[in-house]
């Protein structure tokens, strides 16, 4: 038998996460200068990073001969969050402490629940752990939670959700969400990834760790790539009960989060002047990138996130115009929605090139 023969097969079976195409990469393939490209492919922070944070990153540089310690972190995140620091977990990314949570609860035999449109991450982290997954058709390109809940099976130990959910930026209304999780038998695990929660608007955002004490199989896991602008340092973490933190502290890697992200983390949790600016920008960038679309007649998803999706007659054809005007966005084949196209928000000159490019693709 060969090697790849000998290889796990539910590992065999999976397809790779395909990453928004890098700067450097479209730059060798079409012979344009990196500072002509405009990446909006990600949904990384047109702002950059917190100037604090990165004060916070490069004094960290002075100290890296020490393994980590995230003492400081955690202190502030449950400080933040109102829950003790047994209750957080940290991860390289919140992709990470999503495949902990998949690591502790799943195996072959037991299977997953997701959404038609979710998050790529979910079904990846599910079958690299043996699972099944178990996609439940969308409404509205969201979650249809009634399906979901009718879904469950007896083997079936998970159920991710995403609200805002990626690629589709649609939303679920709380006092709904906070139902279906009481509806879900306490044995199974309810995930629920806030990755885009800074970019509610304060009347629209709900403090989910309040429903941790009646529902302890939940965990709402964030990041801080996203508005925080720290996606290549990989930190995020999971709030949850002390009980699956200790489980997922026990496959967790010792020293998962290195010494960088975790100070450049706690000093952007507490640079609300980033955090503000970068939630005004998305505001507007969104606005004016919805605006855009409807004037050039392109139907999209209203989205609660820094992204919208939108729908072109060809959009491999699109995709392939807005590379060669340098314009990265992110083409949604691998999610089964090869008419749409994801853009993220950008900074309002970044939305203007998009916006030309877009037009000139048509
Ligand atoms: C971007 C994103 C994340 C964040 O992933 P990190 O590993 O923290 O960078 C998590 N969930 C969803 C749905 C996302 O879109």
């Amino acid at each position: 038998m060969s090697l790849h023969e000998q290889s796990l097969p539910y590992i065999r079976a999976v397809s790779p996460y395909q990453p928004g195409k890098p700067i450097t990469q479209l730059a060798r393939e079409m012979g344009l200068a990196v500072d002509q490209i405009v990446k909006l492919a990600s949904n990384e922070n047109p702002l950059g990073m917190s100037p604090r944070a990165l004060t916070a990153g490069v004094e960290a540089m002075a100290d890296l001969a020490r393994y980590p310690d995230d003492f400081a972190l955690k202190q502030a995140l449950a400080e933040r969050t109102g829950l003790g620091v047994e209750r957080i977990v940290l991860g390289n990314g919140s992709n990470d402490v999503l495949d902990l949570i998949a690591r502790v609860f799943l195996a072959p035999g037991r299977s997953a629940i997701f959404a038609q449109y979710a998050f790529a991450v979910y079904p990846l982290a599910t079958l690299t752990a043996g699972a099944e997954g178990i996609a439940v058709a969308a409404r509205d390109f969201g979650h249809d939670l009634q399906a979901m809940r009718a879904a469950l099976r007896p083997d079936t130990r998970l159920i991710w959700i995403a609200n805002p959910n990626n690629p589709t930026g649609t939303f679920l209304p709380y006092p709904q969400l906070r139902r279906f999780v009481q509806s879900v038998p306490a044995d199974v695990v309810v995930v629920l990834d806030e990755a885009y929660n800074e970019y509610l608007p304060p009347a629209e955002r709900c403090e989910t760790t309040a429903w941790l004490s009646e529902t302890p199989n939940l965990v709402i896991t964030r990041t801080f790539s996203k508005i925080y602008g720290l996606a290549g340092l990989r930190i995020g973490y999971a709030l949850t009960s002390a009980d699956i933190a200790d489980l997922m502290n026990r496959v967790r890697q010792p020293f998962n989060c290195n010494n960088l992200a975790l100070a450049a983390a706690a000093a952007a949790l507490d640079d609300h002047q980033f955090v503000a600016a970068s939630y005004a920008l998305n505001r507007s960038g969104m606005e004016q990138i919805v605006g855009g679309l409807k004037r050039l007649g392109c139907t999209h998803i209203p989205s609660h996130g820094n992204f919208v999706t939108f729908r072109v007659a060809d959009a491999f054809l699109a995709n392939q115009r807005l590379l060669k005007q340098g314009v990265i966005v992110r083409p949604l084949v691998a999610y089964g929605m090869p008419d749409w196209l994801r853009v993220t928000i950008g900074t309002e000159t970044e939305n203007l090139r998009f916006l030309a490019a877009l037009e000139a693709s048509l």
